[in-house]
This record gives structure tokens, C-alpha cells and sequence, in this order.
């Protein structure tokens, strides 16, 4: 393709919207454009990378027998209603209705209409196993949709949906999709770390998600360099302290004068924080705003709470539950804000940390203003409606399997892989017929890779203070070859002939002919990130030119048609790796 007759406009000022490395090159790139908050448009060298990763993915994704389809992005209500989603999707699901009033959603993820296909379509063991995928563009009316294509609310993502016998099928289909996944994020240059993970509103039983490794990345990761246990910090289990042995001693209450803060109480009284209770209330609702319950949380003052596991305790989904209006949970439960423990509560729901059971003589608020009492211990003076582990992991806790201190980075979730066993198919009635001739229930997997995401975290794994540097298997074009002096014809000549050159060798390549100065393309080059780059100059009367690699500070002079031949043959090596 020829500059001069390309759609594109690089910018020379960071967006004022662009926060993240990614963001702002694929902006500046003019890769993408913004139309509203979390909903972009691509523009051609965006739009070409992003069909490179669709191609990835397709070849990996056939390899596995995976089965290319693609459903609509409109959904009818009925089916989320028969999954019990409709509700529990909550306000990131995209609501709709028609002229006649029937509701319908804009799909964030679609295992209730592949769900549905397959009941419908089959119903003897012999159609089985069976895996389908699509590539399609998914809405999520997501709270904070922010960092351009990292979280926002319309993205492509490749959803495929395995069906399978039984568990064992279930197993090899996992490992399958699995196995693809690596491949496919190794292909694209990233740098990841396969780890379990949380099954949220998904669910199922178990889970993975994908996560190229990423400072700026939303997701953390929990890892051990003594064994091979990597989790969410979300997910990652925490082990309680040693029970204490110290005998129990008679709770006594003490003023506390605005000691609010765990900092603030064992401060006062001179205690360490391992030697509090903290307390977070909660409000959470049922399935109307009008029904609803309060909870306590306790853990450890030296904690922090891990809210994915308080929710997965409550049984309930994320949106339905928020931090409690002191003063109305005060008015029920007796509840005091900054001096509530667990001692006196009541008519609220009481969420112990498992740990807080083994420790003994804790300091907990009074539920009275200005006083705590000492000496709390767990059985004795108050119980748990649910006792379990609610601690979110950080660096330096013990590794749950292996005891070593754990580890914590930053990454992108790029992917996640599920398996659903036979949640969907038990709600919405999928079944196969064995052998004998009986009604079985299909066993299910989802895997969802995104896209658009993907391209996001390649581009900030890869990019230096001037730009992009794509790797070459899904960079836009793979080669530049740049015009110094535009209308000079000795240069013009054979920049013409080195194109037409990599063109026939089936490299994708650009010309740099528009009528710019050369420091103009130099640094567009930089900013589109181009793998490779010829540059054609003063030395274009002796056939010389420069050869130079994005990723390389440094450049050779080679013969024209030496500097083509080393293009072609880095490019074939790049992309048969
Ligand atoms: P997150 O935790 O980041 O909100 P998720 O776990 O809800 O993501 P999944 O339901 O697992 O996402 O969706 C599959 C994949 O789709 C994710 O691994 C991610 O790569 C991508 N994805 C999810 N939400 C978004 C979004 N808002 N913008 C872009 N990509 C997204
Ligand atoms: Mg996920």
C-alpha cells in the first residue's frame, strides 16, 4: 500500500483521554478513533491487526476441531431467564427492548444461546463431543470502561463452547482449548502466565484465566517460585495463621475515644494490628431493591478483605451487594460505625474469617461509640453464620501449597477458560441420549479470548518512547520502505523497485511516498511501529539503502536488493516460528 493513497492520520499530541501506553500509541497510530466512552472504532492498520489475531486464533482453534459459527449479538430476555442470568448478570448486562415491548439484551457472552443451538440440534451421544467457537463483538455495559480497548463496553472476544459426554470428555476439551490458548498468546508475542482463577458470573467449577504480564494491567496474579502454584489474587487461597495458645481471658470493655480506624485502636491501646478484629458492613439485596440483609464481615485487623470470596461465601451475585449506610444498619443491627464488632450485633448476617477462630483475646469495637472490648475470642463470645477464608492474599504470605513465601505481579486478563460442567445445560435442559437409549445431561466448557484486549496488551508489552514496535505476526504491514526526498526519482526509482520486490514475495509492505519531510515519515514509522524498515536516501545513486529493525537501535547499509532479500527472509523466519 501506498502512503500517499492510505486512509490514516497519526497524531503528534498524546489524546487528552489516553491515561496507558497502549491507549495512547494505538490513538496516536490512528489505529483507533473513540466514538463514545468505551466504544471505539478501527481504523485500517487497526482493523488489520486486529483480523491478524483473528486469524491466530482460527488456525489454532480449527487444529482442535473447534467449528467456526457466528450468532447474533442480539439476545432474547427468555433465554437468560431460563439460566437464571437475566438477574444475575445484573446492570453490566446491555437491556433492550423491541416495539412491542419484549426484552432482549446485547450479549456479553453467549452460553445461553449456544446452550440453546445444541439442545435444540443435538440428541444422541453419536453428535458428541463437539466444540464451537465464534468471533464476535460482545457488550458489556461495564462501570468503568477506561484504557481504551482494555475494558470497553462494545469488544470482539472469541467465545467457544464445548459439549461433551461426561467429565472425562469435559477434561480433554479443557486441556485442548488450554493448549490453544498458549499457543495462540505465544504467537502474538506475549509474554503470560496461565493461572487459576475466580469462575464469577460465568461460574462453574473450575477455572483459568490468561494473563500477559503487564504493569498497567487490571488483574493480579499470586505466584511461587518454590512450586508451581500461580492463582488470582482473587482466587488464591490463603493459609490462617497458627492458632494462638495463649488461655482466654475475661472480655472487658475500655473507652476508645475516636479510635475509628484498626491504626487508630491499637494504637490507643497499644496493641499490634495482628491483635484486632476489623469489621466491613455490608447491605445486600435479593432479587428486588426492597429485599434485603445486612452483613458483617470480620477478619484480622492486619487484613484486607478479598471481596470475590465474601461474595462467593453469600452465595449472590456481585452487584447485589454494596457498603452499608452506617446509620440504617446502626438503627437494625445495632451496628456503630468504627466501634462495631461482633459482640452484640444482631438481625445481620456474621461473616468470620477463618482465621480470627484459632486467635485468642482480640481486640473488637463495643457497637458503642468510643469503646472497644479486649479479650474477644471466637465461640465463646460470638460465632459465625459462615465461617471461612475471606483473606486477600499479598507478598510474602505463605504459599498455599507449598508454605514458601508467595509473590504478587500485574497483568491483562486476555483470556479465561471455564468448566461449566452442567450448569447450563441443567437450567436450560440439554440432553443427550447414551447408549441405552437414556437422557443425559450434556457436560460443558467456555473459553473467551479478548481480542481487541489482546491487541491492547501486545502493543503495552511492545513500545518504546516513540511508538509501537509490533512483533511480526500481527503488526499491520510487515515492512516500510521509506522515500528520503520525496521527488527525487533516483530515490523515487528504487524505493519503487524494493516494494514491488517484497510485494512479490508476498511480504505486506508499505511505500512511503507522500510528499513530507523525511523527519515527518521517520517518525510516523516509529509511531506505526512497522517491523521492518527500508530507508531509501542519498545513497540511492549507488543502489545503497538502509536497512533497520523497529525493535533494533541500530541500522546497516545494505545493496537494495540485499536489504529486500534480508526483509524477506527475517519476516518468513518471524512468522514460522
Ligand atoms: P474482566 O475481569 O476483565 O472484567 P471478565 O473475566 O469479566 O473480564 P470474561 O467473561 O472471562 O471477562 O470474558 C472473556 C475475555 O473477554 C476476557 O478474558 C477479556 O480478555 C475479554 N474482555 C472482557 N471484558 C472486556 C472488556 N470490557 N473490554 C475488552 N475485553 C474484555
Ligand atoms: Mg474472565
Amino acid at each position: 500500500m501506498r502512503l500517499s493513497k492510505m486512509y490514516i492520520r497519526t497524531l503528534r499530541e498524546v489524546p487528552s483521554e489516553a491515561e496507558i501506553p497502549s491507549h495512547i500509541w494505538l490513538l496516536r497510530a490512528g489505529m483507533i478513533r473513540r466514538l463514545v466512552s468505551g466504544v471505539y472504532g478501527f481504523m485500517p492498520l487497526g482493523f488489520r491487526s486486529v483480523r491478524k489475531i483473528e486469524e491466530i486464533i482460527r488456525e489454532e482453534m480449527d487444529a482442535k476441531g473447534g467449528q467456526e459459527i457466528h450468532m447474533s449479538a442480539l439476545q432474547p430476555a427468555e433465554l437468560w431467564q431460563e439460566s437464571g442470568r437475566w438477574y444475575a448478570y445484573g446492570p453490566e448486562l446491555w437491556r433492550l427492548k423491541d416495539r412491542n415491548e419484549r426484552e432482549f439484551c446485547l450479549g456479553p457472552t453467549h452460553e445461553e444461546i449456544f446452550t440453546d443451538i445444541v439442545r435444540n440440534e443435538v440428541s444422541s451421544y453419536r453428535q458428541l463431543p463437539l466444540n464451537l467457537y465464534q468471533i464476535q463483538t460482545k457488550y458489556r455495559d461495564e462501570k468503568r470502561p477506561r484504557f481504551g480497548l482494555m475494558r470497553s463496553r462494545e469488544f470482539v472476544m472469541k467465545d467457544a463452547y464445548s459439549f461433551d459426554r461426561d467429565r472425562e470428555g469435559l477434561d480433554a476439551s479443557y486441556h485442548d482449548m488450554y493448549d490453544a490458548y498458549e499457543r495462540i498468546f505465544k504467537r502474538c508475542g506475549l509474554v503470560f502466565r496461565a493461572v487459576e482463577a475466580d469462575t464469577g458470573a460465568i461460574g462453574g467449577s473450575a477455572s483459568h484465566e490468561f494473563t500477559a504480564l503487564s504493569e498497567v494491567g487490571e488483574s493480579e496474579i499470586a505466584y511461587c517460585d518454590s512450586c508451581d502454584m500461580a492463582a488470582t489474587t482473587e482466587r488464591a487461597v490463603c493459609i490462617d495463621d497458627d492458632p494462638s495458645t495463649e488461655a482466654e481471658l475475661p472480655m472487658e470493655k475500655v473507652v476508645t475515644p475516636g479510635t475509628k480506624t484498626i491504626e487508630e485502636v491499637a494504637g490507643f491501646l497499644n496493641v499490634d494490628a495482628t491483635k484486632t478484629i476489623k469489621a466491613l458492613l455490608f447491605k445486600v439485596y435479593g432479587e428486588t431493591e426492597d429485599v434485603f440483609e445486612y452483613v458483617a464481615a470480620f477478619i484480622r485487623g492486619d487484613r484486607e478483605l478479598n471481596m470475590t470470596k465474601l461474595i462467593n461465601a453469600l452465595g449472590i451475585p456481585e452487584h447485589a451487594i454494596e457498603f452499608a449506610d452506617e446509620n440504617a444498619m446502626a438503627e437494625v443491627t445495632g451496628a456503630v460505625g468504627g466501634f462495631t464488632g461482633p459482640v452484640g450485633l444482631h438481625d445481620c448476617k456474621i461473616v468470620v474469617d477463618s482465621e480470627l477462630v484459632g486467635q485468642k483475646n482480640l481486640v473488637a469495637g463495643a457497637c458503642e461509640k468510643d469503646h472497644h472490648i479486649i479479650n474477644v475470642n471466637y465461640d465463646r463470645d460470638y460465632k459465625g453464620d459462615i465461617v471461612t477464608d475471606l483473606k486477600l492474599i499479598k507478598a510474602g504470605d505463605r504459599c498455599p501449597v507449598c508454605g514458601a513465601p508467595v509473590k504478587l505481579a500485574r497483568g491483562i486478563e486476555v483470556g479465561q477458560v471455564f468448566k461449566l460442567g452442567t450448569k447450563y445445560s441443567k437450567s436450560m435442559g440439554a440432553y443427550y441420549k447414551d447408549e441405552n437409549m437414556e437422557d443425559q445431561l450434556i457436560v460443558m466448557g467456555c473459553y473467551g479470548i479478548g481480542v481487541t484486549r489482546t491487541l491492547a496488551a501486545v502493543v503495552e508489552q511492545h513500545h518504546d518512547e516513540n511508538g509501537i514496535i509490533w512483533p511480526v505476526s500481527v503488526a499491520p504491514y510487515h515492512a516500510i520502505v521509506t522515500i528520503v526526498t520525496s521527488g527525487d526519482e533516483t530515490q523515487e526509482a528504487l524505493a519503487e523497485a524494493i516494494y514491488q520486490e517484497l510485494l512479490k514475495a508476498g511480504v505486506e509492505a508499505l511505500l512511503d511516498d507522500r510528499k513530507e519531510r523525511a523527519g515527518v515519515k521517520f517518525k510516523d514509522a516509529d509511531v506505526l511501529g512497522i517491523p521492518v524498515r527500508i530507508t531509501v536516501g542519498k545513497k540511492a545513486a549507488e543502489g545503497v539503502v538502509e536497512y533497520k529493525l523497529r525493535k533494533d537501535p541500530t541500522h546497516s547499509e545494505l545493496s537494495a536488493q540485499d536489504a529486500a532479500a534480508q526483509a524477506i527472509a527475517y519476516i518468513a523466519s518471524e512468522l514460522n516460528r
